[in-house]
């Protein structure tokens, strides 16, 4: 799928019309519009019933709230400020007016939280599966924070612990928005990207975007508690390590930062927030993990072949 997927965005890339306004376009966590000279950040993802979620197991309310979370989880990788958002629904006709009202309303505390406004959308019906697509609008302090600016010698930092969202931090996860408006305010930050299809993932794409490889050290990799669970369940015989590199949905954000800043961030954290050093940024366009023996092996990113 990611291969198929980011082909799709490679071949969109050559077709899509641009323009100067479009400061940033396709291939990062959301694009840059100027707008009469101002910068707009501007992001779009859906959830779908049989995809993403499930009608009679789903709660709609986690759902609505899920599908603003992972808009403003993308802003935030931009370190923009969210501003509004537009959601548009495509409902089963079964499930109805209430479907639409849960969805909503589990939008609304977290859209209350960021003073984000809802300013309009689309409602329409049908026999199929239930849509929800969100975009959101945000806003810039000056330059945007792309994934192409990691440069070697800078470290890789992940705020928060990785893996086993699929216990249920992927439906209640808190988008890292502040945390990384109060980073870039505070540090230099060359690179960000937010955490949605595994560590090992969204950084081989950040190193590819930045035209850089990388060298994790897999003994500083911060494993989540529902790693653990999962792994001592043995639900599909990963390691909790395994977890936290390949696991999907942690909204965590992964930063490229120079040494020194890396080093204070981590001792303070942000807003609450433990921020971890993994490793770092190198010349040689590879991807490596180190293990706890020191040994370094090439580092495998499940589900998709990186083009580096
Ligand atoms: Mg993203």
């Amino acid at each position: 799928m990611q291969n198929t997927e980011d082909e799709f965005y490679a071949w969109l890339r050559s077709v899509a019309s641009n323009r100067t306004t479009l400061r940033l376009g396709i291939g990062d966590d959301a694009a840059v519009v100027d707008i009469a000279g101002t910068d707009c950040v501007v992001t779009s993802d859906l959830l779908a019933e049989g995809v993403h979620f499930e009608a009679d197991t789903g709660d709609f309310m986690l759902v609505g709230r899920k599908a603003l979370a992972v808009n403003l989880s993308d802003l935030a990788a931009m370190a923009a400020t969210p501003v509004a958002v537009t959601v548009s629904l495509l409902l089963n006709k079964r499930q109805g007016m209430r479907a639409a009202k849960n969805l909503i309303s589990g939008m609304s505390p977290l859209a209350a939280a960021h003073e984000v406004a809802l300013a309009g959308g689309d409602t329409n019906s049908w026999d199929g599966a239930t849509i929800v697509s969100v975009t959101a609008l945000g806003r810039l302090e000056g330059e945007p924070l792309t994934r192409a600016g990691a440069r070697p010698g800078d470290a890789i930092l992940v705020t928060g612990t990785l893996g086993g969202s699929i216990l249920g931090k992927h439906l209640q996860f808190d988008p890292r928005v502040r945390e990384a408006i109060a980073l870039r305010s505070d540090f230099e930050i060359h690179a960000a990207i937010d955490i949605s299809d595994g560590l090992a993932l969204d950084l081989s794409r950040m190193a590819s975007a930045s035209q850089v490889g990388v060298e994790i050290e897999l003994a500083h990799i911060p494993i989540s508690a529902a790693a653990y669970e999962l792994a001592s369940a043995n639900s599909n015989g990963k390691s909790a390590l395994e977890r936290a590199l390949s696991d999907g949905e942690d909204f965590e954000l992964l930063l490229a930062v120079p040494p020194a800043d890396a080093q204070r961030i981590c001792e303070q954290g942000v807003l609450g927030i433990d921020v971890t050093n993994i490793g770092r940024f190198t010349v040689a366009r590879e991807l490596y993990r180190i293990d706890e023996q020191g040994k370094r092996r090439p580092l495998e990113v499940e589900g998709y072949t990186h083009g580096l």
